[in-house]
């Protein structure tokens, strides 16, 4: 239960505090594709989105694309935003943000994962040590298995309010689109 809860819930990446990420020493983002820079599915990624990958990368952030999408589809976002990915995750597996890890010669202490699933992201990156973003998913379209996790999801945010482990204005972020 400890190992899904995020260290932080931002409503979008465009809300992440790359200054406060800063003074925590870490110098790189793991970070999802679908539904966290892109639409479920879609082809294109908004050039707001493009926009903040560039953002980041020029006030020193290395970022890399860990997805559980199929290899081909990490890699057009990569060669687009010019960063390495990793494709076919299969998160919450270590292995791929370890590989993201090395892609970018940093270690857990130093990276952030920024996603938009308790049970793929946020437990992936906690169980290996690394802090954790988690956004509000930008569609509601995806996976019906996914769609099933957003109701556990929803629960199990209810229980960590309960237990003081995030506060209700964080879950209430989250809540905000369901
Ligand atoms: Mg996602």
């Amino acid at each position: 239960m400890k190992k899904l809860v995020p260290d932080v819930i931002c409503e979008s990446v465009f809300a992440i505090d790359l200054d406060k990420l800063k003074k925590r020493q870490i110098s790189g983002l793991l970070v999802d594709i679908d539904n966290t820079l892109v639409p479920w599915g879609e082809p294109e990624m908004e050039e707001a989105f493009v926009t903040w990958v560039k953002g980041a990368k020029q006030r020193g952030f290395k970022v890399c694309l860990v997805s559980n999408a199929k290899k081909p589809r990490a890699q057009s976002f990569a060669t687009l935003l010019e960063i390495p990915a990793v494709g076919l995750a299969l998160k919450p597996l270590g292995r791929a943000f370890r590989k993201g890890m090395a892609l970018l010669d940093l270690r857990s202490h130093e990276v952030a994962v920024v996603g938009d699933q308790l049970f793929t992201d946020v437990l992936g990156g906690n169980r290996l040590g690394i802090y954790t973003i988690l956004i509000n998913p930008l569609s509601r379209n995806e996976l019906d298995s996914t769609k099933i996790m957003r109701r556990i999801e929803q629960k199990i945010l209810g229980h960590m309010v309960k237990r003081g482990q995030i506060s209700a204005k964080h879950a209430q972020i989250r809540q905000g689109r369901d």
